[in-house]
């Protein structure tokens, strides 16, 4: 038997308006450009060669889900 994955990954260029989403596991609202790191942690950024952000791993402080951010091609 399986495990059920714990990854959750969100595409950035499904999600209208100014790119807040709810975290999947607890809701609590997860807002890209929040560098604060209030309700996330950054884990991992993986860069492309032109130094454009390809994808993100973020922590959930509320729930400590990991989830990973790709589509930031169209910011
Ligand atoms: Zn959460």
């Amino acid at each position: 038997m399986k495990k059920p994955s714990t990854m959750h990954a969100i595409d950035l260029t499904k999600i209208e308006g100014s790119g807040d989403f709810p975290c999947p596991q607890c809701g609590s609202v997860i807002s890209p450009e929040d560098k604060s790191e209030e309700t996330y942690i950054i884990q991992n950024v993986k860069m492309k060669r032109n130094e454009q952000l390809e994808e993100l791993v973020i922590q959930c402080n509320k729930c400590k889900t990991t989830m990973h951010l790709t589509g930031f091609t169209s910011l």
